[in-house]
């Protein structure tokens, strides 16, 4: 590994970093450790990806993510209206519950309780992040060139192989 590596595509970036919204920490490596992936095949939000492109081993930066190059705008159209008789009784009819389900080629996809009516239960499939800004606290821990296996799959092989 040499001294003078930047972050650059087909480099395997391990990163620290810390994730707010709205001013709250959502997410962080703190205490996991930190993350390893790909730079330049979209492992990463794209706004964030971006935003590395040069950065060296040890270097940090904050980093605004606008919605649109991070889990994208609100979608109005993602909503669906569900007959409430259709959902299992144990799960509660609450604002903000999220459901897991699966469409008809069996994906799995998450959505939320957005509104409950006396008939049917408005369910949101935006990402729960879609319209917000995100503030990324980023630290560059580590950087190697992916093999030419990781680059073919598209993601990090740490310890293993398949
Ligand atoms: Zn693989």
């Amino acid at each position: 590994m040499s001294e003078d590596l930047k972050v650059a595509d087909g480099q395997v970036i391990v990163m620290e970093y810390t994730l707010q919204v709205d001013g709250e920490t959502i997410d962080t490596s703190a205490g996991h450790g930190p993350i390893e992936f790909i730079q330049g095949v979209g492992n990463i939000v794209p706004g964030l990806e971006k935003a590395l492109y040069g950065m060296a081993v040890g270097e940090s930066k904050d980093v605004v993510v606008a919605a649109v190059d991070g889990y994208g705008e609100m979608d109005s159209e993602a909503f669906m209206d569900v007959p409430r008789d259709q959902f299992p009784e144990d799960i509660p009819m609450e604002v903000g519950t999220q459901l897991e389900l699966h469409d008809e080629a069996d994906q799995p996809m998450v959505a939320r309780i957005d509104q409950v009516g006396d008939t049917t239960v408005r369910l949101d499939f935006n990402h729960p992040l879609a319209g917000k800004e995100l503030h990324f606290a980023v630290k560059i821990a580590g950087l190697r060139s992916a093999t030419d296996e990781e680059l073919d799959h598209g993601h990090v092989h740490s310890g293993h192989t398949h």
